[in-house]
């Protein structure tokens, strides 16, 4: 493995499985006449004709929303793949890439436990390399846990369930010294104060971003995933995507979603300001060990007893998550930032087990 800085030549389209580059993909009927001026007969189909709303299938390149989204990101249609939740997304990189018993990838725990599921579920070997110091990945370790079969390096940032970004110059120097796909789930980018890795595409061939409308966008329920990278990469991928994959309704509501992005913005300075004073207040607590920072909108809190603080919460009505994490993290919880209204009534739950236990 290349130590140096300087990146080896090669065509991350060759990464993909044998199976994917020999594909002909299905061609959807609505393909045929996409530009047709006048309103057409279409009898090409199978559709109840009868006009309802949604009888006719939708766009199935969705080229209305990946214009907006081109447009908002400063990137072409041609670098972008729109699935069903960026859960879907996930899922088929690791089919393109990914040969089931030959190919690995690399995680990061402790990350989004989906990326291993993923891999499970398509029978690929799933290297773990645990975070370092401070959540950072160990690009040293990373890299000796790489073989030639190893396509793809998942990494998140903000990193859930820990919340920190990944240092920019860690990421930098794993996409110019691993010969494979550096995969970057931006789930919580919008929270944070990093940059997005999607500006830096043109830089780097190997470079996969991947994100989604469930969290700041408010659109946990339309499914909307966004993946952002080359457009030889997008092109293997939407291979092998199913057609139609996101339905009108979904698409439609994408659109309208994106065009309300100032009060998404606004809503997010709100919640980093309620994740500010949660976090000061967290730790005063003094059943709580640890708030680490967070560059997401969620706080990873280190207590004395995780499931016991769960069950207390909850009995106040507060549903919080306890993450599969490593042994060494044991005892945290993880704390979305909820509505300034339901951040006072955590708080006072939290003081009110802080009192209960002052007199145990
Ligand atoms: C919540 C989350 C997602 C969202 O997945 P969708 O399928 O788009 O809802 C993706 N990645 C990470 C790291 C997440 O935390």
């Amino acid at each position: 493995m290349s130590t140096t800085t300087e990146k080896t030549v090669y065509n991350p389209e060759e990464l993909a499985r044998e199976n994917v580059k020999r594909l002909t993909p299905y061609v959807p009927a609505r393909d045929k006449f996409k530009n047709f001026n006048h309103s057409p007969i279409y009898l090409d189909a199978n559709e109840n004709p009868f006009a309802n709303g949604i009888n006719r299938y939708p766009d199935p390149h969705q080229e209305k929303l990946k214009q907006t989204i081109a447009v908002r990101k400063q990137v072409t249609t041609k670098q972008l793949f729109v699935g069903n939740g960026s859960n879907e997304v996930l899922d088929l990189i690791i089919r393109t890439f990914c040969e089931p018993r030959i190919d690995s990838i690399i995680t990061l725990p402790p990350t989004y436990g989906m990326f291993g599921v993923l891999a499970e579920i398509n029978d690929v070997e799933n290297r773990k390399v645990p975070l370092g110091k401070d959540f950072q990945p160990d690009t040293k370790k990373i890299l000796k846990a790489c073989d030639e079969n190893t396509k793809i390096i998942f990494l998140c940032s903000p990193n859930n369930p820990t919340g920190n970004s990944i240092d920019e110059s860690i990421v930098v120097e794993l996409l110019n010294n691993f010969n494979g796909l550096v995969l970057i789930d931006e789930a919580y980018i919008d929270f944070s104060t990093k940059e997005s890795f999607v500006n830096q595409l043109h830089k780097y061939p190997n470079l996969i971003v991947v994100q989604t409308l469930s969290k700041a966008y408010a659109a946990a329920a339309i499914r909307l995933g966004i993946c952002y990278a080359s457009e030889k990469i997008i092109r293997l991928i939407s291979k092998i995507g199913l057609p139609y994959n996101t339905g009108l309704l979904s698409q439609k509501w994408a659109f309208e979603i994106l065009r309300s992005h100032n009060q998404i913005k606004e809503q997010v300075k709100v919640l980093n300001r309620e994740k500010k004073s949660l976090f000061k207040y967290l730790n005063k607590i003094a059943f709580v060990k640890t708030a680490y920072p967070s560059d997401a909108n969620f706080i990873l809190v280190h207590v004395d007893n995780s499931k016991k603080r769960y069950a207390e919460l909850l009995e106040q009505g507060i549903v919080v998550r306890v993450p599969k994490v490593p042994k060494s993290l044991l005892n945290v919880m993880r704390i979305t930032i909820g509505t300034p209204e339901e951040n006072i009534k955590l708080k006072k739950a939290l003081l009110n087990i802080e009192n209960e236990n002052s007199y145990e």
